[in-house]
Order: C-alpha cells, then structure tokens, then sequence
C-alpha cells in the first residue's frame, strides 16, 4: 500500500535476526515469539501481522514499521533536512496519486466496477451484460458472456506451467511437466501415490520451491526476481487433506480471518461475507462453534469457505476427502461439485474417480513424474491410450509369474492366485483360473519356455483374465501343430473370449474368463 518496491529473501528461522542487524534485509516476518533477549536485538511490529507472524527490522528504523512515528519523531531533528523529504514525500506523493487517478480514470472508461466479483468469469450472470460485449479480456470478470461462445480452448491461459521440475535431493519427483490451465477449468489430477501430485499442487503456490521449469500466472513469471508470493497464494486458495483449521477460533472467525489480515476488509464486510459463504457451504449455524466441536466433513466445508474468501482464482484441492470417514465424503464433493457448476477454476487431486469423471473438464493423469496422459473424462475413462493409465483408470489388479523352465514352483504359483482371488473377492472364478492355468501352461506351453504368465482383474469392469505372453514368436501358440484340438475346444468353453494378439515383442493369448 505504500508503494515500496520489495524483494522478497527466503531464510531460516536463526538467520532472520542476524539479517535485519547487519542490513542484508530491512526487515523480517516470521513466526517469531518476542522474547526481551530478541528485543534489543531488533524491534518488533506492535501486532501479529497473521497467526504469529511478526515484523522485525533493525533498532533505530522504527519508521519501517510505523512510518506515522517516524514523522513525529523527526519534529525535533533539523527542520531544512524534513523540509526537503517533506516535499520530495509531497512530490512523490503527488506522482502516486497522479498514477493511481490516471489508472482509476481509464480502467473507470472501459470496465464496469468489478463489485461483487463473481466466482467466475465466465458463468452468465443475470445482470444485464450487453455493455461489456466489447471486452475481450479475461481478466477479473470483464466477460459475463455464455461459456458456448467463447469455448475455454480460445481463452488465455490463467496458469502455464513448462518444464517444471522438482527434485528432492536425488528424487527426481516432477520429471516435466507441462500443462495450460484455463479459466473455468476444473482438473482432476489422478495417478498411484507418490507420483507427485502434491509436490505439483505445492509448487504451483510456491509452497515448495521448483528446480526449474517455468509457472506463468497470468501472464507473469512466478520465479521471477521479487514476484509477489502473498498475492499469488491470495489467487490460489488450497485446501488440504487435513483441513488445517485455527482450533482458537471460531468458525466465522476461521473464515474472516485471512480477509480482514490480508485483504485489510473492514471487520463488518468480512463479517457479512463470511456468514453468506459459510451459508453457501450449510454451515451457518455453526459460525460461533469452534472447529473441535465439527466433523470431518463439516471441517473441510470450513476450510473450503475459508478458501472463498480470499476470492481465488482458482482453488487447489489436495485429496478433500481422503481423511474424511465414508459417509461424510458426499458433503465435501457436493460443495465442490457446486463450485465447479458455478464455474470456479479448480484443481482437484483426488481418488473419487467417479466424482471425477462427472464433475471435471479434463483430466490429468499423473505418473512416474510425468502428465502422462491429459484429456477429457471421457477419453481417459473410457478410452485411455496409454496402458498405465488404463490400468489406474479400471483399477487393474495383476499377479506376474515368469516360467522361466520345467522346475518352476507351480504349486506357488497356485496358492498366489488363490491368495489374489480371496485379496479381491474372485473366489467365484478361482475353478476356472486354475483349469484354464493349467491347461494353458501344460498343453500350450509347456515346451516353450520361457513364458509369462499374468493374471489381471479390473475392479472396475469386473474383469477376469489370464494372459500367456511368449517372446521372440510371430504366431500364436494355440495356431502351432502340436496343440491338441482337445485343449482348444476346452479353452474355449472356459473363457468368455480368447484374443489372440502379436505384441512388440511377441505373441500374447488372452482369455477373459
Ligand atoms: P503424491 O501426492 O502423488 O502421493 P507426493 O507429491 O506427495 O506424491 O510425493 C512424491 C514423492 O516425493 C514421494 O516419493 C515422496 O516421498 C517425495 N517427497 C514429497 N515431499 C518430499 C519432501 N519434502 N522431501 C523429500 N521427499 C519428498
Ligand atoms: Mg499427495
């Protein structure tokens, strides 16, 4: 608010004090209890800036934390010197003014008052918008138009994110990643765990630190020199797991709190704005109980108003409802569901694949480091191109044997998938695995070693199957001389289907069972 230029320097806990005694910072903000030892170290800021974040900067440069006393301390100092910074303060001064009632001026000429912002630019709204017909800009909400006029593909991204990459130590977690997110897209961001779905929600706020790679927001480069981290969290609300709720405080006050430190709102407005966000989650009735008294699923609708609050941009959501209790996951994903349909910006990394395919616009499938597959829920659930994330989407469950000769341990191999059947509830087809097991290994392959052998369930479709895979052949083994016509016939009334595939390596017999 007062126009200084900032460069922002990340440090240590122990290194702040030092930083502002000798001048390598002006001042610091941190979560830093005033102790009388620290104080005639540095001075602090009268208040906590948020929860226990304080101000400090050096002894003697008091006018950095309350420039008001520095110009009633200087009365006493030479009068020609504070004439001086009087008027290059009045001239200054005079320029900021001038700058701001220019800016106010033509932004008033061209753009209607943006008040109250809608969650979404882009969601018609039942104001009559036929005077902002010319705006072609998506910025804040200049356009109200129809979301089948402009389809989301036309617009400019909100988040471009290239070669993004990020490594702990020798982990190489986000290998590259690359990826154009728009207004009013809601991506669902799924994969196995530990693909990093997280580190790539953390690095799209800065709450970790990119090794390289490039996030434009907006048009602006967030790693650039002295981008300013506080306004970009302001335009990416998050939502944890774990809700991350104040326990002193209340649930209005949960909510009001960020509008009121950050966006300095006036305690009335931010009042009245979180009671009708906390309406919009159903929980107004509880706006004076403190979060302890709350369940699951009421913490994270909370958190979610207290997310709204600092009217986002956009909202990451990191697994919502993974810590909830089954029956409390339908509130959470109702709210967001209502968010999405009212256009709100989101992405969600979640495991509710049903939820995610109804709700999202697109889909990005993450794995080993990598966007591995980005289409629409139809493409990614119903025809994914990539086999791994084939085998995430139908939830593919498989046990791998190598028969590698004669002396392999069948009997094992037996109990295994026997242990596979109880594991996922199949005991039904555990007759009919063994049978066709059998007569595949003894009669079709028994000379030809070695082979693989895999069997495969899809949780999702319900799917049985077994498939044979030898290398190094062009034609299927059952197509070979020596198979007993017997053993065909008796296969085939076994399996609901037998496919018989060349593969890049060699030859594969499926059967469904
Ligand atoms: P996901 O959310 O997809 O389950 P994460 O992004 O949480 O995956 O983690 C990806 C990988 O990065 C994991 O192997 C995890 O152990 C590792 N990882 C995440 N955060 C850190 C950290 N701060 N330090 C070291 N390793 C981390
Ligand atoms: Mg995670």
């Amino acid at each position: 608010r007062r126009n200084w230029k900032l460069e922002f320097l990340v440090m240590d806990f122990a290194a702040q004090i030092p930083a502002v005694q000798t001048g390598k910072a002006d001042m610091a903000m941190g979560a830093i209890s005033v102790t009388e030892e620290r104080q005639k170290q540095v001075l602090f800021s009268n208040d906590y800036l948020v929860e226990y974040i304080m101000f400090l900067t050096r002894k003697g440069e008091a006018g950095i934390l309350n420039p008001e006393n520095q110009i009633q301390n200087s009365n006493s100092q030479n009068s020609t010197t504070w004439s001086w910074a009087l008027a290059i303060l009045i001239l200054i001064g005079g320029i900021a003014v001038f700058l701001i009632v220019r800016k106010r001026t033509s932004t008033s000429t061209s753009t209607p008052t943006p008040q109250p912002q809608p969650l979404n630019p882009q969601i018609p709204s039942n104001s009559d918008n036929s005077d902002n017909s010319d705006h072609s800009d998506y910025s804040d909400n200049s356009d109200h138009s129809d979301p089948s006029d402009t389809p989301l593909q036309n617009c400019p991204p909100l988040i471009s994110i290239s070669h993004l990459k990020k490594s702990f130590g020798s982990l190489d977690v986000l290998k590259d990643i690359n990826a154009d997110i728009r207004r009013g897209e809601v991506i669902s961001i799924i994969g196995p765990s530990g693909t990093g779905k997280s580190t790539f929600l953390r690095c799209l706020n800065l709450l970790e630190q990119p090794t390289s790679g490039s996030i434009v927001v907006e048009g602006e480069d967030i790693f650039s020199k002295g981008y300013p981290v506080n306004m970009l969290r302001m335009k990416m609300g998050m939502v944890f797991q774990s809700f991350n709720l104040f326990p002193h405080k209340t649930v209005l006050e949960n909510v009001m709190l960020a509008p009121c430190q950050l966006r300095h709102e006036v305690p009335a407005h931010a009042h009245e704005e979180g009671m009708a966000l906390l309406r919009k989650v159903g929980l107004a009735d509880k706006a004076n109980d403190y979060p302890s008294s709350l369940s699951g699923g009421q913490k994270q609708r909370v958190a979610i108003a207290r997310a709204l609050a600092m009217k986002p941009d956009v909202i990451l959501f990191d697994e919502p409802t993974s810590a909830l209790d089954p029956t409390m996951v339908g509130e959470v994903l109702s709210v967001i569901r209502q968010l999405a349909s009212e256009g709100m910006t989101m992405l969600i990394v979640t495991h509710e694949m049903k939820f995610a395919h109804d709700v999202s616009t697109r889909i990005f499938f993450m794995y080993d480091g990598y966007i591995h597959e980005d289409g629409t829920p139809q493409q990614i659930f119903d025809s994914p191109v990539h086999s791994a994330t084939k085998a995430f989407v139908q939830r593919i469950r498989k046990e791998v044997f190598e028969i590698d000769g004669p002396d392999f341990d069948f009997l094992s191999m037996y109990s295994q998938m026997h242990r596979f059947c109880s594991k996922y509830s199949i005991e039904g087809k555990r007759s009919l695995i063994d049978q066709a097991a059998d007569l595949m290994t003894s009669a079709v392959m028994r000379s030809r070693y070695p082979f693989t052998l895999r069997l495969t369930y899809s949780e999702q479709s319900n799917v049985v199957s077994l498939d044979i895979m030898k290398e190094n052949i062009a034609v299927s083994p059952l197509q070979f001389p020596d198979i007993d016509p017997q053993t065909i016939d008796t296969l085939s009334t076994l399996s609901k289907e037998i496919i018989e595939e060349p593969t890049t390596r060699g030859f594969r017999i499926k059967l469904i069972l």
